[in-house]
């Protein structure tokens, strides 16, 4: 797995705020419940997977909102975005002339008479070739935001205690029960522990091991799994023993305090 990525910026940021407002204003559209559809995460609900499912959720808004540019703005202005996507990273893709020449288009067409046929093909081609790069990098952003994370997995919750042991005898213990995963692996860990930098995430005490040796930590569900939360990275956190044994099963928890640099 590589470990650093080149960050591009391109929308990052105008991206992460958009997903940010949708989550929080928790007025989910009709198609952030089908994006919740577990016949098709259900692997990520019942284990953390490198790919979250904040990634699919970022991946499917920047889709969304790439299509819906292409259908709102004139076609010259979208090709336009659009082009500015690939060159920004360095996807190869044909020219206007190119593509006309390769769909045999008349040659001596209306110079703009395809231009919608083009803008298409390269709208497909940034949301195959461009969405994976965006969902990390935006990821990399939000995935600071715990407070952020609660609600995303909140709104996730109202799915999953819908769902039905006899639907779903594979993901649930019980009704809108997930499984609890029984081993979380190393890379989880060490994710958490670099994210909230080695403290509590609700009370900041520090849980590294740098500064004391006797302490108890574990691994929390942030919404519990008895209340619809998953087993998803998104929905961890690491706390110490005291809150850990707080909160419990029953609260929903986090805190959006962090270390300052200086
Ligand atoms: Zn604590």
């Amino acid at each position: 797995m590589q470990k650093f990525s080149e960050f591009k910026f391109i929308s990052t940021y105008n991206i992460a705020a958009g997903v940010r407002e949708k989550i929080i204003s928790n007025e989910p559209e009709e198609y952030i419940s089908d994006f919740f559809e577990p016949r098709y995460q259900e692997q990520q609900y019942l284990k953390p997977s490198k790919t979250t499912l904040l990634h699919d959720y970022i991946e499917q808004e920047f889709s969304l909102g790439i299509e819906y540019m292409t259908k709102h703005l004139a076609y010259e202005e979208s090709i336009e975005e659009l082009v500015f996507y690939l060159d920004n990273y360095r996807v190869p893709y044909l020219s206007y002339a190119e593509f006309l020449s390769e769909h045999n288009y008349y040659t001596d067409a209306e110079p703009d008479e395809f231009q919608y046929e083009y803008s298409l093909f390269l709208e497909k081609l940034v949301i195959q070739k461009i969405s994976p790069f965006i969902s990390d990098e935006v990821f990399s952003i939000l995935f600071r935001d715990r407070k952020l994370l609660m609600e995303f997995n909140k709104l996730l919750a109202e799915t999953v205690v819908k769902i039905k042991f006899v639907d779903f005898p594979k993901l649930l213990a019980k009704d809108g029960f997930v499984i609890r995963c029984s081993y979380w692996p190393e890379w989880v860990r060490r994710a958490l522990m670099y994210r909230d930098q080695g403290s509590c995430a609700i009370c900041l005490n520090d849980i590294s091991g740098l500064l004391k040796v006797n302490f108890d930590k574990a691994i929390d569900h942030i919404v519990p799994l008895k209340l619809g939360g998953t087993n998803d990275i998104t929905n961890l956190q690491i706390l110490c023993e005291a809150c850990n044994l707080k909160k419990l099963d029953h609260t929903i928890q986090t805190s959006e305090m962090y270390s300052r640099y200086f």
